[in-house]
């Protein structure tokens, strides 16, 4: 058994990024300042992205990125269940209804022909998640979109650097969403940002992210003015000028990262290709795909435990494995307040009854790998009905 448990995910950080938030933290700007401005242009460069905003969290990114739909009460959002609560969340702040809707059997992410049944006279967006970095069916999902004249918003927030149809996640997006939390592919400590096609949309989320108000304090200091205005209700959503220096290093290694994650997946999915009991995500592209997690699905039917005790064993044996995630709409929150229960979305709730996310992150080692292959192998040997 291994001396340690091997984590689900884990940051890198190196002697370069440490040195780049040193030189930062001895200079005039901590918060909002010139280090944002060369995150955000490095970002805008390895998405192909025309405007990138920086903002302080993913859901931050999600909330400002759901401000500009203005919502009212009783709009709708189409969401995925299969997500971290924060997607969801982000309408409720804007005080609209998520509605939730299925995904795919065999990617997990959302599926247009569920999403095009829950469109309805007050629906005003549809959310999708790139799930595990997976934008499975945003062709699908764009064309509904435009068909019913609403605005797409992809929470990518696992999905830095994935392609779909041959141009990278972000590009050509009205709205997607990213978080550079340490457990994501690049890290500002805490962080996230929203690429945009428009425009218009980039500058009202920089005001949105500021309060509202219609000038920073840089543009202050140029025009030799105090003065400003707030035209709106916005929030301190800033990303300081530390973070933003530490994830511009991150960036450059991102493609190396991503090869990495992408060389860990094919020795999990060969290694479990044949396997009667573990279903991993169907993927057309093992390269197009950004592997934020390695998701399975357990055939419980062919066990003799659930996947609650098969999680607590696999951690028994030191390998920390996780769940991504717990069905959004059975949240006590969403019960109590939508009313939401069991049976909604009986292929979600399917789901989130039999996932379990192994390790995979760019420091992980082949013998890590094998590690999590054979524990898995050794409790399913052990556990067969
Ligand atoms: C991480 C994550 C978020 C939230 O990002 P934070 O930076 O932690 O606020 C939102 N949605 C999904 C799918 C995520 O994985």
């Amino acid at each position: 058994m291994r001396a340690r448990t091997l984590p689900y995910g884990r940051q890198s950080v190196t002697d370069d990024d440490v040195r780049a938030v040193d030189a930062v933290l001895r200079g005039d700007w901590l918060t909002t300042g010139p280090a944002v401005d060369a995150f955000e242009a490095a970002l805008r460069d390895v998405l192909g992205a025309p405007h990138t905003v920086a903002v302080s969290s993913g859901t931050a990114a999600l909330h400002v990125a759901c401000a500009t739909l203005d919502l009212a009460p009783g709009d709708e959002v189409i969401v995925p269940s299969l997500t971290f609560a924060a997607t969801a969340n982000a309408v409720v702040y804007c005080g609209g209804t998520p509605v939730f809707a299925e995904v795919d059997r065999g990617t997990f992410c959302l599926d247009a022909t569920d999403v095009e049944r829950r469109i309805t006279p007050r629906t005003r967006a549809i959310m999708t998640v790139h799930y595990a970095g997976l934008p499975a069916g945003l062709e699908r999902l764009r064309a509904r979109a435009r068909e019913h004249d609403l605005p797409l918003i992809e929470d990518a927030a696992h999905a830095l650097g994935a392609h779909a149809d041959g141009a990278r996640v972000g590009s050509g997006s009205q709205l997607a969403t990213f978080s550079f939390h340490p457990v994501k592919h690049v890290t500002t400590g805490e962080g996230g940002a929203i690429a945009t096609t428009s425009d218009v949309l980039a500058r009202r989320m920089r005001r949105l992210r500021n309060h509202g108000l219609d000038t920073d304090i840089r543009m202050r200091e140029r025009a030799n003015t105090w003065r400003y205005e707030m035209v709106e209700l916005g929030w301190n959503y800033r990303l300081t000028d530390i973070g933003a220096a530490l994830g511009t290093v991150q960036l450059r290694r991102l493609d190396a990262n991503l090869a990495r994650r992408r060389q860990l997946a094919r020795l999990y999915l060969s290694a479990f290709g044949e396997d009667e009991v573990v279903q991993a995500q169907r993927v057309d592209d093992v390269d197009a795909h950004a592997w934020h997690i390695f998701p399975i699905l357990l055939g419980v039917e062919r066990l003799r435990v659930d996947r609650d005790a098969f999680v607590r064993a696999l951690r028994a044996e030191r390998i920390g494995a996780n769940v991504h995630y717990a069905a959004a709409h059975l949240q006590p929150y969403y019960r109590s307040r939508f009313g939401h229960r069991e049976g909604e979305l009986p292929i979600t709730e399917d789901i989130c009854s039999r996932l379990v996310t192994l390790p995979l992150y760019p420091a992980m080692t082949d013998a890590d790998l094998d590690d999590v292959v054979a524990a898995v192998r050794k409790l399913i040997a052990w556990y067969r009905a």
